[in-house]
């Protein structure tokens, strides 16, 4: 499916890797850098932020991180039975090219890929079961959706080839200062159009029947996002886009790229809760006042304390129980928290014997090789998917074992499930783990208005973009414009800020 555009894209990849730390960096400074910059939150965003303001700003600059838990985030691992498993964000595209680039600069590599198998519970039973063989499969869908499925590959590719200009964009030093400006960049009013109307209404205009929908698509957007097709077209995309093959995830865990980044960019990293930011003028050794400074101050394990910094960057939600953060003084004012929610999933990995009855199974359990299963919309439905998983570090000659061997499910659900669940779920069970995230936006509506990039002069925010779609790569992305921004603000470089038609201006320089 990808044939016809990956030598370009690989081309892109190539470059983006083979880009030393000069090419990457941005035009020459023209003013003084500034002294000390500091990272709110050291999940996958914070990461990235304090890797790429290091590239950007270079090595005079002081870099501090916050962050009370643990490094990751959102990017998590549990441990069962001596083996860790993925508990938050898993997987990742092939062309996802920001992570792609972190696992070679830090030496990390793909997990060994084990070969897996989906299927589709509509509530009763699975409606669709993948066959070994692609050309079963292949027909198995013509005959029950006509050419559906092979136009939304083509719709999903158009849309990344436009998404994938991003990279070329941030190759050569450009920034956006909002999250409309940068999909504008990407894709022109397609975009904004895609990203301000739900997926159910761009598929069903672009010519897709309900039933591919309801049958197809939800338990696609079910699985990634928690969420139905009234999700805004864009993170619906980002949603089919995880349903291609090649997806991946780094050997170890995936939130050994936030550690090793943190390692590279040699930022400090401060164990403390992150409370108010205000602004404080800096007295000037000749008198008068200076420029302005922003005062963090924060809540770590021995007490509370502030410093003053010339940047900040705050790399974490700004959403109802996710931070609580004070902005005091600032005006206009900002606020702790935008509007919006997030969507609780949780995660329950569960050790045990499936009960493959409850899902309307009647092959021997040692003839079921399922590794996915998606589910549709429906009344009774407790869980989003299901799925056996295998360890972050894959041992050698390891294939996954049938149902009938006790072994690591991952359950995603919009609660916690009970014990009578469980056990309906289970035939047996000898270790329960259970993980309630405040896990991506609740996009129950189009995007309409996203957060800033910039809450103030110095004062940036990433999780803006979160809005578009939430996903390891959008976070790295958005990182990356926001150490861009930063530094074209601080350098007063505008043009390298929310230039249009760069796609075209920039064919010719590649
Ligand atoms: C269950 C689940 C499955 C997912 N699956 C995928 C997937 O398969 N693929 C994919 O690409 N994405 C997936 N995602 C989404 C992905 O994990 C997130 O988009 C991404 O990790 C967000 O990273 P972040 O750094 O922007 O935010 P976070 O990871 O949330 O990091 C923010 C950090 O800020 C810290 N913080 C909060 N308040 C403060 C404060 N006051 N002071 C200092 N620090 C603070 C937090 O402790 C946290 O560590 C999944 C997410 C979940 C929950």
């Amino acid at each position: 499916m990808m044939l016809r555009t990956l030598p370009a894209r690989t081309l892109l990849f190539l470059g983006l890797c083979l880009t030393g730390r000069r090419g990457l960096a941005s035009a020459p400074e023209l003013r003084e850098q500034p002294k000390s910059i500091a990272v709110v939150g050291a999940g996958i965003g914070g990461a990235v932020t304090a890797y790429f303001l290091r590239q950007e700003f270079g090595t005079g600059v002081k870099i501090d991180l916050f962050e009370p838990g643990t490094v990751g985030g959102r990017l998590a691992t549990e441990e069962i039975g001596g083996a860790e498993y993925e508990i938050g964000g898993s997987i990742i595209h092939p062309l996802n090219l920001h992570m792609k680039h972190f696992l070679d600069r830090l030496g990390l590599s793909q997990r060994r890929d084990v070969p897996s198998k989906m299927a589709i519970f509509d509530g009763e039973q699975l409606s669709f079961q993948e066959s070994d063989w692609f050309i079963v499969n292949f027909l198995r869908m013509l005959w029950r959706y006509g050419f559906n499925f092979l136009r939304m590959q083509m719709w999903v590719e158009g849309i990344l080839d436009k998404f994938m200009r991003i990279y070329q964009y941030q190759q050569f030093g450009y920034s956006f200062s909002s999250v409309d400006r940068l999909l504008h960049a990407m894709g022109g009013d397609g975009f904004l159009l895609l990203a301000n109307q739900t997926l159910e209404e761009a598929m069903l205009g672009a010519g897709f029947s309900q039933s591919f929908l309801n049958e197809i698509v939800v338990p696609v957007t079910r699985v990634n996002y928690g969420q139905s097709v009234r999700i805004n077209g864009f993170v619906g995309a980002v949603s089919l886009a995880g349903a291609e093959s090649g997806l991946w995830a780094v050997d170890g865990g995936n939130k050994m790229v936030c550690s090793g980044l943190l390692y590279h960019s040699k930022a400090q990293l401060i164990p403390a809760r992150v409370t108010a930011i205000s602004t404080k003028q800096r007295p000037m050794r000749t008198g008068g006042m200076g420029l302005s400074m922003y005062e963090v101050n924060y809540v770590g394990d021995s007490g509370s304390a502030h410093s003053l910094y010339d940047i900040v960057i705050v790399a974490a939600p700004l959403h109802q129980g996710l931070s609580q953060i004070a902005f005091q003084g600032f005006n206009p004012p900002i606020p702790s928290h935008f509007p919006g929610r997030y969507h609780q999933v949780v995660v329950t990995l569960v050790r045990g014997l499936l009960n493959t009855s409850f899902l309307g199974v009647t092959d021997p359990p040692s003839e079921f090789l399922v590794s996915d299963i998606l589910t549709m919309e429906h009344k009774d439905s407790v869980i989003s998917s299901l799925s056996s998983v295998d360890p972050v570090q894959v041992p050698s000659g390891y294939s996954r074992p049938p149902a009938s061997v006790p072994k690591v499910w991952k359950i995603f659900s919009p609660r916690p499930l009970t014990e009578a669940q469980l056990s309906g779920m289970f035939l047996s069970r000898d270790v329960v783990r259970e993980k309630r995230w405040l896990a991506y936006p609740l996009y129950d509506r189009p995007l309409r208005r996203t957060p800033p990039f910039v809450l103030h002069e110095r004062l940036y925010y990433l999780g803006a973009v979160e809005w578009a779609a939430s996903a390891m790569e959008m976070s790295a992305i958005s990182a990356r414009n926001v150490a861009l921004l930063a530094h074209h603000r601080w350098h007063g470089q505008a043009g390298k800020i929310d230039q249009e038609d760069l796609h075209i201006r920039l064919r010719s320089e590649l």
